[in-house]
């Protein structure tokens, strides 16, 4: 075992949670859609709601569907359509300010989110994404200043204040951190848990979980600050992924085998064309980072 593959073996013994152990999302097969919906006297509001069912389909959305899933969140814009693509494909946030309300045609009772809810968490996981990157890249100082002896943490954006903390760090790096930390720490409250979860070899562990979709992207934000994870995008398609730095995903280029296959397709395309431009198999290996005998292969393919 080398040093690198000793160290990765300790951090996935150590990690508090072990992505495929983690438990996914059940969201309404059929989709979700915006409707104006009214609770009691309260004002009508825009709320996205489960589309009607004739019987309930539910879909099980694996864990390892979420990768990158913060950064997908992160790049939506703040419209209707926008949040409904994201949620037909992950599910609904799993918020705390829901309200309940009566489906269509058979009076079953279903949860819906506020439109106002889902612009309230998109700014702050926004906010504390780019905050997180700041610490990350060196320039947290610019998000903090000392105030009264307190530490307030302030988006250099706006200028509006986003938090702050009375602690006794004297400089601005520090504050930063310890504040972009807490900032996350409050997304975390509510959304993650602790559950007995069976372990691949036998036996049960107590692993700490993010409960909800929100949750699991306040989980990736936190992997993100602590250096656990890092984010690069798919060759191919440009969709963010996370890298691990525990040994999972470090050699992850692609988010998708149909995606891995495109690269493939594009890259044996590109080897016939060089080689009708007359370049010597060797040179093309070169070009394309593989073995010459790779090349030999692709060329003999008919198709
Ligand atoms: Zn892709």
């Amino acid at each position: 075992m080398s040093p690198k593959d000793r160290r990765a073996a300790k951090i996935l013994q150590d990690s508090l949670l072990i992505d495929d152990q983690a438990i996914g999302h059940v969201i309404n097969a059929k989709g979700y859609q915006w409707a104006t919906v009214q609770k009691d006297d309260r004002p009508a509001v825009r709320a996205l709601v489960p589309i009607e069912f004739a019987q309930s389909e539910e879909l099980r959305i694996e864990a390892s569907m979420y990768n990158g899933v913060l950064m997908k969140f992160a790049d939506l814009q703040q419209t209707e359509a926008d949040f409904l693509e994201f949620a037909n494909e992950f599910g609904p946030l799993g918020l705390r300010e829901r309200i309940e309300i009566l489906l269509f045609p058979e009076g079953r009772k279903a949860e819906a989110e506020t439109w106002g809810a889902w612009t309230d968490a998109h700014n702050q996981i926004r906010t504390a994404l780019r905050f997180a990157s700041a610490v990350r890249q060196s320039t947290g100082d610019q998000w903090v200043r000392e105030i009264k002896g307190q530490w307030v943490a302030f988006d250099p954006e706006d200028d509006k204040r986003i938090g702050r903390r009375r602690c006794s760090v004297t400089n601005e790096r520090h504050a930063a951190e310890k504040l972009s930390a807490w900032t996350i720490n409050d997304g975390l409250l509510g959304h993650t848990g602790v559950l007995l979860l069976s372990q691949k070899r036998g036996g049960y562990a107590l692993r700490g979980v993010p409960t909800t979709l929100l949750g699991r992207m306040w989980w990736q934000l936190a992997r993100l600050l602590c250096g656990e994870a890092n984010y690069s995008k798919c060759k191919v398609c440009g969709a963010p992924l996370e890298i691990g730095e525990d040994g999972f995903m470090t050699t992850k280029e692609f988010c998708s085998a149909a995606c891995r296959q495109k690269d493939h397709r594009n890259k044996v395309k590109e080897a016939k064309r060089l080689r009708d431009n007359g370049l010597s198999i060797n040179k093309i290996a070169k070009q394309l980072s593989t073995t010459p005998a790779a090349i030999q292969h692709w060329l003999t393919k008919t198709k």
